[in-house]
């Protein structure tokens, strides 16, 4: 199993003001596949991703991914497996605003070792006429094909994002969903989208859906759709 959560668990404020945001989670992920977290929002689905992601520690239970334990382990040892293991898309798309969308993706690459040719990237995901611009110069969809670009640039065997079509039109995110299809075909890389859009859950090979905090139901998808098969 490429990624293995067993009864995790997170709490947010001290004492009396404590509210428990995850309340005992259980997911597993192979590897190549999609998986599609679905939920409201406020039910937990961005804590999931970062706890994954090593930017937030979980309070209780266990993150295996890729045979490695990563709950309890040392900032030093998650900064290194944020490294070498993961991309993140963020929802806000974090780009770094005085650098051009090709030294975006540069100062990304300088972090990883197996990494991906920078061109190659930018060609496939038709960010080449726009390697010059800065990121307040980029359409929404513009933008988020360099988060995640930046993101993939590194080979992670695990890419996350958080609500990739949260801001785009309907054209803008079937044209990103379909770019993370040809990642995955590409690369092989494993994916794993938290989002409350319904229709995304189609092209998943798994669905968890969450409310409050808890696995409502999981879903394993005997005919995954591509985008374009989807009735959105
Ligand atoms: P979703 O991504 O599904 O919208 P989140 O994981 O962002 O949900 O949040 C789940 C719950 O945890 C929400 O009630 C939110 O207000 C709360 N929460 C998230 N982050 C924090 C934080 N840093 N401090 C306190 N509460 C938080
Ligand atoms: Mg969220």
């Amino acid at each position: 199993m490429f990624v293995e959560i067993k009864n995790l668990k997170k709490y947010y404020g001290e004492k009396e003001n404590k509210i428990s945001v995850l309340k005992g989670i259980d997911m597993t992920i192979d590897e190549g596949s999609i998986v599609v977290v679905l939920g409201p929002s406020g039910s937990g689905k961005s804590t999931i991703l970062n706890i994954i992601g090593g930017l937030e520690t979980p309070d209780e239970g266990s993150v295996v991914v890729d045979g490695k334990k990563i709950s309890g382990k040392s900032s030093a040892e998650i900064s290194r497996y944020r490294r070498e293991m993961i991309g993140f898309v963020f929802q806000s798309y974090n780009l770094i605003p005085n650098l051009t969308v090709k030294e975006n993706i540069e100062i990304c690459q300088k972090l990883g070792d197996h990494v991906i040719d920078i061109n190659e990237l930018m060609k496939l995901l038709g960010l080449s006429e726009h390697k010059n611009k800065f990121p307040r110069h980029l359409s929404g969809g513009q933008q988020q094909r360099t988060a995640i670009a930046r993101a993939i640039v590194k080979n992670p065997k695990l890419l996350l994002c958080d609500e990739p079509t949260g801001a785009l039109d309907y054209e803008t995110s079937k044209d990103t969903l379909r770019l993370l299809e040809t990642i995955r075909k590409k690369y092989g890389t494993t994916i794993l989208m938290v989002t409350h859009n319904e229709a995304i859950g189609k092209m998943a090979d798994k669905i968890f859906r969450i409310s409050g905090g808890e696995i409502a139901k999981e879903i394993r998808v005997e005919n995954p759709q591509s985008v374009d098969e989807i009735e959105w």
